[in-house]
């Protein structure tokens, strides 16, 4: 679950959530309970593996006699 980092604008303070991403805009409440809060723009950590795909394609194709003469 990514976590999200907020500032409260009535102690000035920061704090971090874990929530999830529908939420991430969601208002926040401070640990003092302050609800003037903005959301700062922190880097998520978001683990994912992007390998790229290379996936072998045979040379070729078809196949078949078909197209040589051989079968007509
Ligand atoms: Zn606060």
């Amino acid at each position: 679950m990514p976590r999200y980092e907020y500032r409260c604008k009535a102690c000035g303070d920061t704090f971090e959530l874990t929530r999830p991403m529908a939420e991430s805009s969601a208002p926040a409440t401070c640990p003092d309970g302050h609800t003037d809060t903005v959301k700062l723009l922190s880097t998520v950590a978001m683990t994912g593996s992007a390998a790229p795909s290379a996936a072998p394609r045979p040379s070729g194709g078809g196949g078949g006699c078909c197209g040589g003469g051989c079968c007509g």
